[in-house]
């Protein structure tokens, strides 16, 4: 299959990225200049405190190819990605983020992918120093236990830096999960895929969005979106303590009959009880996450909502 490059839409969702804007717009420009098909750069402003819109408004006064949308507040990192994804008019979308972690410089090679004939592109960082080794560890063991426990395969150090044909966006579009996970769903759609390695660039202002909680909470939505397996742990520990139960009746019956001393050792019962208490609680905040979900979603809100918006008519 022979493809030729097509109008391109980079999606870029920012939160208090001031400082980062302009230095990204004009890489950006430089490294789609060659291209002689037309783009759009299209800023999503998740709910900034900063003057983030202010400098996005100056930048799309002056040039015509960029445009932004504004939300209501903050919707988050993936919501601000979902906006930027409907409303983004390419035949062909990136998506990335605004602190120049990743490199401009990496979207020829995924267009060269695109002209190969695949329709997803993902990324992978590169192990570098750039990112603290505790974002490192627990980035790597997020992405360990997210794959044994669920249905959809991510690469590890996958990024939300990635290529999509009109198709793929098209099927994300219709995706209208409230606690949306990119990384999962990109791959749960299917299509051509292809993954590129790139070596990540220091934030180069400002700092990150995303501390330990966030990444945590992160996290659970990652493996609670694409696997109900954690609900059956209930069924393994059900078993493991119906075994336990019945081998302390016997011992207790054992030293009944046979033994002269009366039924001893506390210790073994409470020990047993804190246990089972202990499971039991976890198992309940299992069931509770995904109720929780269940719960949220069903009442069918909009995924996110729009302040302000400047559209063009240029692609
Ligand atoms: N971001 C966003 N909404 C949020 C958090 C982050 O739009 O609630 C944007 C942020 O401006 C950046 C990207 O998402 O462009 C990734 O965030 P960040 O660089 O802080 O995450 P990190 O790279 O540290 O994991
Ligand atoms: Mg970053």
């Amino acid at each position: 299959m022979h493809r030729q490059l097509k109008d391109i839409s980079i999606v870029i969702p920012c939160l208090n990225e001031a400082a980062c804007i302009v230095t990204l717009y004009k890489e950006l420009s430089q490294v789609l200049a060659p291209y002689s098909c037309p783009y759009e750069l299209l800023f999503v402003d998740d709910g900034s405190t900063d003057n983030t819109l202010d400098v996005l408004s100056v930048i799309a006064q002056t040039d015509k190819r960029v445009h932004w949308v504004s939300l209501s507040r903050n919707f988050g990192y993936q919501k601000a990605l979902k906006a930027g994804l409907d409303a983004a008019k390419g035949h062909i979308v990136i998506t990335m983020d605004a602190d120049m972690q990743h490199p401009p410089t990496v979207i020829p090679q995924m267009l060269e992918l695109w002209l190969e004939g695949y329709d997803v592109v993902n990324t992978v960082r590169k192990e570098n120093s750039t990112s603290s080794s505790f974002k490192r560890i627990t980035s790597r063991l997020f992405y360990r236990i997210m794959n044994a426990l669920s249905d959809v395969q991510i690469p590890e150090g996958g990024a939300d830096f990635r290529l999509l044909d009109a198709k793929a966006v098209h099927a994300l579009q219709n995706c209208h999960e409230d606690f949306l996970f990119l990384r999962g769903m990109t791959v749960w759609i299917g299509f051509r895929q292809t993954q590129i390695a790139y070596q990540a660039n220091a934030r180069y202002a400002g700092q990150t969005k995303y501390p330990f909680k966030k990444m945590f909470s992160f996290a659970l939505c990652g493996v609670t979106s694409f696997s109900v397996r954690p609900l059956r742990w209930a069924i393994g520990l059900a078993g493991f303590f119906a075994l336990l139960s019945i081998g302390e009746i016997l011992y207790a019956i054992y030293v009944a009959c046979f033994t002269s001393q009366g039924v001893s050792g506390w210790a073994s019962l409470a020990i047993l009880v804190s246990m089972l208490g202990s499971t039991i609680l976890l198992m309940l905040g299992i069931i509770g996450e995904y109720l929780g979900k269940l719960f949220m979603q069903c009442k069918q809100r909009p995924e996110y909502i729009i302040k302000e918006q400047c559209i063009k008519d240029t692609l």
